[in-house]
């Protein structure tokens, strides 16, 4: 018990994270099919944006644009593998691929997709939060 109060304590108030990261990648490649790209504060929606950010980041350039929803444009990588969905690139795949899922997905508008191995777990539960907000009204009065 305290081991985790340290834990929660680290992540929530230190590292300012809002979510424990469990399971594991099943390698189904679901994420490297439909991906947004965050840009400083913005989520892309302009194709001719995107292309001048090429020349920036070489992961920029395994993107294919595949439509566009309320979130952005909706990308592809053109490292998937179509047939066996595994990453032909995978021993040398860029960092923002072996970091994945961060929770900056969520601020994105992004979702894990239903079957992914992961899961993004609240560190402090919705029953935490509202009793520390009870706990607040309390002391107003
Ligand atoms: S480089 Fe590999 S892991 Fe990264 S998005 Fe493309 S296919 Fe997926
Ligand atoms: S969707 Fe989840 S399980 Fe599938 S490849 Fe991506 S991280 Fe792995």
């Amino acid at each position: 018990m305290l081991w985790e109060n340290l834990r929660k304590f680290f992540l929530s108030k230190i590292l300012r994270r809002k979510y424990y990261r469990t399971g594991k990648c099943k390698a189904c490649g679901k994420c490297c099919t439909h991906i947004y790209v965050k840009h400083y504060k913005h989520v892309l929606n302009d194709e001719k944006e995107f292309e001048k950010l090429q020349f920036l980041h070489k992961f920029y350039t395994y993107l294919k644009v595949i439509g566009k929803d309320e979130v952005g444009l909706i990308f592809e990588c053109q490292n998937l593998d179509a047939e066996t969905h595994h990453c032909k690139i995978h021993k040398f795949r860029p960092g923002i691929c072996r970091r994945y899922p961060q929770e900056e997905l969520f601020s994105m508008g992004g979702a894990l997709s239903d079957d992914c191995g992961y899961k993004m777990e609240p560190i402090i539960s919705f029953g935490e939060v509202l009793a520390s907000e009870k706990k607040k009204l309390k002391n107003l009065r």
